[in-house]
């Protein structure tokens, strides 16, 4: 049994009545790291010597005045930037790349006194959903080392899920907090876009890119939350809308709540345990007096589509920055400076993020321009309508997170458009900007499911409290994988 199975309101009782120090918390993360990454691999980097001394410096601080997560060990994905912490974003592109500034929900982190324990893998930019594109290692989903942890946030998940820490950050572009989540048996959160800052996350797409929270229970995720949310004048698409309370949201009460479940949802490519294991959590929340009917969004089709090309038009000018001159690799021997940006980026960029870059400016070229990125905007537009309407009769939608349980390692590089096509549950909500939680719902030979709660602009709250209620009357989150016990 180790410390990191509590919640952090059961952690914080015991530093608060000096039960437990940070600095043994703090060890605690990194001895379960030590003993479980060589298995998981979760970790790129790890921060021990200056996590050790934040720890000590914390435990002199007054009782009074420590907020809820005072003192609790947090893993960030790489591709969220930290002040003398090198950030990778999993590229060789970025290999050595030591940041001079912190990103704002680092410092967010900072001054609610979270323990920044280490670096996360990932996929190379964010780029994928199995954290098999970083150019550095692969990732093992804890439930079952043959198979993969999801992604892009593949390494924040499986962190989580093997109790290395109790909380970690991740992104989401397209999924790539919900799907490792759903792939990893724990809850993560994509909230409303510009509800938390982007300034410090790696650019991937930046009108689809949200930090997304990572977390054992609701509770804790509502509160991880609540420490990074709000406006940031670095980020002008943040919002100036107050952040709610979102622990007071967490009532159990459920009753009357107006569920709307796509068809699309439950259709075609859904395997059947899945639809099985949502299927039954639609009994639960109605046996808790929500009330939900099936409903359509017709555009949900065109969704992948629509996305691969708005994502990869707006990579390839994000990534145009890496130069070989001003961040990262630089290419060696070469004789002039088209040489220099060719073999820079050649030799820096992996596979995938290559394929993406081209899609992209083949997308956004002249010719194609009007038929292709064009198209695929007034896609998006109808996609966000169509949730538009739902939500004027449904309080939340629900479905799966993702279509089935985490691949095979190795299983997806068979079919790559067939990986693309599978984001179809979790890029519509990216492309709409609404928020969207994934909570375990069940298990399907030994592997988790994950339930996709679906919620109204900034309506984070809503989304709590019915993934909370959920929680609360089932027991999925309770189990942990066999290697966390060191069985
Ligand atoms: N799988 C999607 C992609 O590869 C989503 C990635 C993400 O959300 N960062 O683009």
């Amino acid at each position: 049994m180790t410390l990191l199975n509590k919640t952090a309101v059961e952690l914080q009782s015991l530093l608060h009545n000096r039960e437990l120090t940070v600095k043994e918390l703090t060890e605690e993360s990194f001895a379960r790291i030590a003993k479980l990454d060589e298995s998981v691999q979760a970790f790129l980097s790890t921060n021990e010597a200056e996590a050790l001394a934040q720890a000590e410096a914390l435990d002199q601080q007054p009782l009074e005045g420590r907020g809820p997560l005072f003192g609790l060990p947090i893993g960030l994905k790489d591709n969220i930037v930290t002040k003398g912490i090198t950030t990778t974003g999993a590229s060789k592109m970025l290999a050595n790349f030591v940041p001079v500034y912190d990103a704002t929900v680092v410092e967010k982190l900072k001054e609610a006194g979270m323990v920044i324990v280490g670096k996360l893998n990932m996929d190379e930019f964010a780029m994928g959903s199995t954290t098999e594109t970083s150019a550095f290692k692969k990732t093992y989903n804890p439930w079952n080392l043959d198979h993969v942890p999801g992604g892009s946030s593949g390494g924040s998940a499986a962190a989580v899920a093997a109790g290395e820490v109790p909380f970690a950050l991740g992104s989401d572009t397209g999924g790539s907090v919900r799907q490792p989540a759903a792939f990893c048996g724990v809850v993560g959160m994509k909230p409303t876009y510009g509800r938390v800052s982007r300034f410090g996350l790696i650019a991937y797409a930046s009108s689809l890119d949200q930090v997304g929270t990572i977390t054992q229970n609701v509770e804790d995720n509502a509160m991880l939350l609540q420490a990074i949310a709000g406006l940031d004048p670095k980020d002008s698409m943040t919002s100036p809308q107050e952040v709610p309370d979102y622990k007071a949201a967490l009532t159990g009460d459920v009753k009357g709540l107006k569920i709307g479940v796509p068809k699309e949802y439950l259709g075609e490519g859904v395997s059947d345990e899945v639809k099985k294991a949502v299927q039954e959590a639609l009994q639960t929340l109605e046996s808790l007096g929500a009330e939900w009917e099936e409903i359509s969004l017709p555009h949900l089709h065109y969704a992948a589509e629509a996305y691969y090309v708005i994502a990869t038009s707006e990579a390839t000018s994000n990534l145009a920055r890496f130069d070989g001159i001003r961040y990262g690799y630089s290419a060696e021997g070469v004789h002039d400076l088209d040489e220099l940006y060719a073999r820079s980026r050649a030799e820096g960029f992996g596979r995938e993020v290559k394929k993406r870059i081209l899609f992209g400016t083949y997308a956004l070229g002249a010719e194609h321009h009007k038929d292709v990125f064009v198209k695929a905007q007034k896609v998006r537009t109808l996609i966000a309508q169509d949730f538009a309407q739902a939500f004027e009769k449904y309080d939340v939608i629900i479905g799966p997170s993702s279509a089935t349980t985490a691949y095979k390692i190795g299983e997806t590089n068979k079919d790559p458009l067939a990986l693309y096509a599978n984001d179809v549950l979790t890029v519509p909500v990216n492309l709409a900007g609404v928020p969207a939680i994934s909570v375990p719902c069940g298990f399907a030979d030994g592997l988790p499911v994950g339930l996709q709660i679906i919620g109204k602009h900034f309506d984070e709250a809503t989304l709590y409290k019915v993934a909370h209620a959920f929680e609360q009357a089932t027991d999925f989150h309770t189990q942990t994988p066999a290697i966390r016990e060191g069985k």
